[in-house]
């Protein structure tokens, strides 16, 4: 029998002709990003948006720029760091298991873009046994991170399946999921799945929000039930132009995300991924943003801010400059923005025992 949550999926706005009528959008404009991007919406999602060009809107409904020719189809390199299809492997000790192809809301900003959603995005039994193969036979690999798609949109038998095979690989130490269903079909938070979940603690889930209004009460709901059994949450959001590029609105974001215990990991600076490029903004602005967090929130609430490097160099945080020189002694920059004199140790002092 479905579950509510599948007939969810199945009810989701995914008819361009639809979504033209409800907002009032030329149809003509749409069908060809739809038809290289897929659409789907979920109804939950749907009831956020308030009106055209709001913050939900703008992540959620197709445009005509996602066809500029800007950006790179693989911005992050990961097709040459996946050593069979499942699996992307760039640092030693972690890697992603891409166990699901699709959402149940599709980002327009995403960085899979050429791949989450599309015909064949779903990795094949034979694929997933290729990447659970690799992964048992590639023995640094302590940290599996479940990835896609969403691993959520996989059924509980399906996905519990899964983490037992790599739960059971003796060098994995810890599981993590990262997943946006809290906020696009949080009805999948369901008591079952979040006693299934609770079998394969340390298990680390990281969601993704990106603006204060996408805290509604059934998202903040299910990350109370996950949390109640002990999955430890996190947050990964995306600085997007125009959605929430914007010190009060993050700052907003992160309190209210530590307070429903989820606690803030990334800021992620967006991808140069193709047909995204309308969401960037410049790194100032993230700059800015983090600079205004410092002495405004706890340090609880604070994520790294951090940009991922094109063609798979990786992460890399970015700090606002805290430190510099004057007439030979060093300042710190406070939080107010006055500059005060830290007595430094000197080079010489600190290696002379
Ligand atoms: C981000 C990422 C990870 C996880 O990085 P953490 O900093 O440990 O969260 C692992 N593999 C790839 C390919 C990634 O992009
Ligand atoms: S939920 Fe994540 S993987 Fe899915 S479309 Fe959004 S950003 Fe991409």
């Amino acid at each position: 029998m479905a579950e509510a949550w599948q007939q969810d999926i199945k009810d989701a706005l995914t008819d361009p002709g639809e979504l033209a009528e409800r907002f009032n959008l030329d149809p003509q404009t749409l069908a060809p990003v739809v038809d290289t991007y897929p659409l789907r919406i979920s109804r939950s999602v749907l009831e956020l948006i308030e009106a055209p060009g709001d913050p939900i809107w703008r992540q959620f409904v197709p445009d005509p720029r996602e066809l500029e020719e800007g950006g790179l189809v693989d911005p992050l390199g990961e097709e040459n760091l996946s050593p069979v299809p499942s699996v992307v492997h760039r640092y030693p000790d972690r890697a992603l298991f891409l166990v699901s192809g699709s959402c149940a809301s599709y980002c327009r900003f995403c960085t899979r873009k050429r791949r989450v959603g599309c015909a064949g995005s779903a990795p094949s039994f034979r694929e997933l046994r290729e990447g659970i193969d690799y992964i048992a036979t590639t023995p640094q690999i302590r940290d599996v991170l479940f990835s896609g798609g969403d691993p959520l949109l996989l059924p509980d038998a399906i996905l519990g399946d899964l983490l037992n095979r790599i739960q059971r690989i003796a060098h994995v130490e810890i599981i993590r999921i990262g997943s946006r269903v809290p906020l696009t079909l949080p009805g999948r938070i369901t008591p079952q799945l979040c006693q299934l979940l609770k079998k394969f603690a340390p298990l680390y889930l990281n969601t993704h929000f990106n603006h204060p209004r996408e805290l509604t009460p059934e998202a903040i709901a299910a990350c109370n039930l996950l949390a109640d059994h002990g999955i430890v949450l996190g947050n990964q959001t995306v600085l997007l132009k125009g959605v929430n590029d914007d010190p009060a609105i993050i700052q907003e974001l992160f309190f209210k995300l530590l307070k429903m215990r989820v606690r803030p990991y990334y800021l992620h600076q967006m991808d140069l991924v193709r047909g995204g490029e309308h969401f960037r903004t410049p790194l100032s602005a993230g700059l800015e943003i983090m600079a205004s967090l410092r002495g405004t929130l706890s340090g609880l609430a604070s994520p790294h801010y951090v940009i991922d490097l094109p063609g798979g160099k990786g992460k890399v945080p970015l700090l606002p400059d805290a430190i510099s020189q004057r007439n030979g002694t060093l300042q710190v920059r406070a939080a107010s923005g006055e500059m005060v004199e830290y007595p430094e140790i000197s080079v010489s002092q600190r290696h002379a025992e």
